[in-house]
């Protein structure tokens, strides 16, 4: 096949994904009030961060509101026995504050009560070592993400998949030396597993819990999505992406 008849089927299979990544309604930020999920911020925060950093637990916790799937179940209801059975998950984070960007990823049931979420990803034109590279690090962000997991009746793990195939890809990726982003389209070949395990939980479905204009860390400093190149997911993080698999 020609080289530019791929680069035209590329592009159109990019435009395919960015597009139905951004099919669901966008909310602003000013349609979901914080204050109204109090309830659940003293659920899924410890009481020792609330306590001695309120402002930044409060940050780290209210920005993941900001879902186009506004549907907030107790913790307790994170059950094998509300499952909906959807296969693949995808709706809209509200990036930077404002613009909706999409996550997707697929749902894959082991057994009646294992389920594993995966996100693949297609590297455009990749350079040298850049796959091998980046299959190392999707294994160090799985452990990542696999460790320290909210414990529930069922069980679950993160898997994160390098594929060759841009049509069964959630997101197809543009390596650069150097770029910030966005998430959905543009990564830095240098980025640690660390930041590539932040990026990951955008296409998981997290928003930055920092202050994204100023770049100020008004956040817990020890979570994944607080800043991106140090922190671990934690039981918020687990809980916003798990409560779209419920019904
Ligand atoms: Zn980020």
């Amino acid at each position: 096949m020609p080289i530019s008849f791929n680069f035209f089927v590329l592009s159109i299979i990019i435009l395919l994904q960015s597009a139905l990544g951004q099919a669901a309604p966008a909310q602003h930020s000013e349609a979901v009030d914080p204050e109204k999920y109090r309830w659940l911020y003293e659920q899924l925060i410890p009481a020792q961060d609330r306590a001695s950093q309120p402002d930044r637990a409060f940050k780290s916790f209210r920005v993941h509101l900001l879902d186009s799937l506004q549907y907030f179940p107790q913790p307790s209801y994170l059950s094998v026995t509300h499952f909906n059975r959807k296969t693949e998950i995808a709706g809209n984070i509200t990036y930077i504050g404002f613009i909706p960007k999409k996550y997707n990823y697929d749902v894959i049931f082991n057994s009646a009560n294992d389920v594993t979420l995966k996100v693949k990803v297609f590297f455009i034109d990749p350079e040298g070592q850049d796959n091998e590279n980046f299959k190392a690090k999707f294994a160090q962000a799985e452990k990542i993400w696999n460790t320290n997991l909210l414990p529930l009746d069922f069980k679950y793990k993160f898997q994160f998949q390098v594929v060759n195939n841009p049509f069964v890809a959630h997101y197809s990726v543009l390596l650069q030396d150097d770029t910030r982003g966005p998430y959905d389209t543009q990564w830095n070949r240098n980025w640690s597993a660390t930041s590539v395990a932040h990026e990951l939980g955008h296409m998981l479905g997290l928003g930055d819990e920092y202050e994204t204009i100023s770049s100020e860390s008004d956040c817990l400093p020890k979570s994944l999505m607080c800043e991106s190149f140090k922190g671990l997911p934690t039981r918020s993080h687990y809980y916003f992406i798990l409560r779209r698999l419920m019904k």
